[in-house]
């Protein structure tokens, strides 16, 4: 089965309207249509009405970057993904800074993977291991659990509005330096995916691994993007730091139409 490229861009908490704005308009001018290649914006909540009214949407998509579990209730300043619904058609959910700086649980990412499919929005699941546990030898054990229970509730059905990210925590940059970051090797990536294919295997059967999408992120550039976009069960990538350079990203979604079409 051919999986379409999944390029996704987490601006996280940077730009006001404007700058956000610009940024988009300098892609828009630079990123060509691509049939095979799906281009996805995560931006704060603040940006996603405003720039609804501007993005083309034969090139992009946006997602919000987090949303509270419940649709609606006394959750003062959060936004639930029921208020989300119709405006966006993806999510992250469980991103390593959420679950760090922001104490979400195991628990916590479950109820966001149901609330999101429960009101149409895909999930793109992060995943990852700090670099103790990497040390530690624990990676797919830690992926392995987050996996799991994350999916508690989605039913093979609902698999394959799911997008896993696989974020080694260890590799991600601190936004702002990426450049000469350490990183995972391409291999490494590329075994994960497979690893994280067999878990969709043995929770949901053979057909759902061949078509759920694994990416990969932790500070990719338009450098390195191809390397993992050629690895084997590496579907996409998902970009932090680069994604705030429209030249850097651009340059990433070349990348993804060159190892597509198999060119230098
Ligand atoms: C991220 O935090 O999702 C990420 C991939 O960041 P960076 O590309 O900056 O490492």
């Amino acid at each position: 089965m051919k999986r379409k490229k999944l390029i996704v861009a987490n601006w996280k908490m940077n730009m006001n309207i404007s700058q956000a704005s610009l940024l988009m308009h300098r892609l828009q001018e630079r990123i060509q249509i691509h049939r095979n290649i799906e281009i996805v914006l995560a931006m704060s909540h603040m940006h996603l009405q405003p720039l609804s009214l501007q993005i083309d949407r034969r090139k992009f998509r946006q997602a919000a970057q987090n949303a509270h579990y419940e649709d609606t209730g006394p959750f003062t300043g959060e936004i639930s993904f029921s208020m989300l619904r119709d405006l966006v058609p993806y999510s992250l959910v469980g991103h390593s800074e959420r679950r760090i700086k922001f104490g979400e649980s195991l628990d916590d990412v479950s109820k966001k993977v149901s609330a999101a499919i429960r009101n149409g929005i895909m999930p793109i699941l992060c995943v990852g291991e700090q670099l103790d546990e990497r040390l530690a030898g624990e990676s797919k054990q830690v992926v392995h659990d987050q996996i799991v229970t994350a999916l508690a509730n989605v039913t093979a059905e609902q698999i394959g509005d799911v997008v896993i990210a696989y974020e080694p925590i260890w590799a991600i940059s601190n936004g702002v330096d990426y450049q000469g970051h350490e990183t995972a090797s391409p291999d490494d990536a590329s075994k994960m995916a497979h690893y994280i294919r067999s878990q969709i295997k043995a929770l949901y059967g053979d057909y759902s691994a061949h078509s759920v999408r694994v990416l990969y992120g932790a500070s990719v550039t338009s450098a390195n993007a191809r390397a993992y976009l050629d690895a084997d069960g590496i579907d996409g990538v998902l970009v932090g730091g680069a994604s705030l350079n429209y030249q850097e990203f651009s340059g990433i979604v070349h990348a993804a139409y060159r190892s597509l079409h198999g060119v230098a």
